[in-house]
């Protein structure tokens, strides 16, 4: 079976089990060829719904979490969103599926990363913005975004990141130490935040701060 039709299935299956529910998440999913992000040696198994090792010791993330996490965040065309932890850039593509070229600011901390994650997503057409240094510090030149998220886990959601988010917009990320819970926060007027939580997960540490 060819890459295109087992990307199909994935995302079937995906909606079978609820993790996505929205046609353009869908849609995004099944434009983002990910064997191409992943390494050659693990090109076979880019359609499961599994993390796999992208080097440096990181991990790309499954595709039900790339799913939920674009769902919760409410993601739409036009939104301008940051993104802290580039890794090989999928989760990245996806996001850009959604919002649409030169709308996705991604900051990653590993040099080697995201010299790979700019290659890859050139070399795919994708048009976004990657920063490499310390997402402590969110990306401020393009700030305000009308949402944002991390792809590793930290003990608190950096400060600067939530400052960087306009009233109304939000913020999500897995918060916590060795096991995470995801938690959206919705940024009020006046700079207050809502604070939801949903179920576990496991990311990579942030590193830096
Ligand atoms: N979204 C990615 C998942 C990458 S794993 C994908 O689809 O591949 C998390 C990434 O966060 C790793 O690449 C790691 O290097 C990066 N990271 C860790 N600490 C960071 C920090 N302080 N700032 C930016 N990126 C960081």
């Amino acid at each position: 079976m060819g890459f295109e039709q087992r990307r199909a299935r994935m995302v079937d299956r995906l909606r079978d089990r609820g993790a996505i529910e929205r046609e353009s998440t869908a849609e995004a999913m099944r434009a983002v060829p990910r064997h191409e992000f992943v390494p050659e040696s693990r090109r076979e198994d880019a359609y499961a719904d599994r993390p796999l090792p992208i080097g440096e010791g990181q991990t790309i993330s499954a595709p039900h979490m790339v799913a939920v996490m674009i769902e919760r965040l409410d993601l739409a065309a036009g939104d301008r969103v940051l993104e802290i932890g580039t890794g090989c850039g999928y989760h990245a593509a996806v996001t850009a599926e959604v919002v649409g070229d030169g709308n996705l600011y991604s900051v990653e901390y590993v040099p080697e990363l995201a010299d790979r994650a700019r290659e890859t997503l050139d070399r795919l057409g994708y048009d976004v913005a990657i920063r490499t240094g310390d997402g402590h510090e969110g990306w401020p030149d393009h700030a305000p975004y009308d949402a944002a998220y991390l792809t590793c886990a930290a003990e608190e959601i950096p400060q600067s990141v939530v400052e960087q988010v306009r009233a109304g917009g939000r913020v999500l990320a897995p918060v916590g130490g060795a096991r995470q819970k995801l938690v959206l926060l919705t940024i009020q007027d006046g700079g207050g935040t809502e604070r939801e939580t949903f179920g576990g997960v496991r990311f990579v540490r942030m590193r830096g701060g």
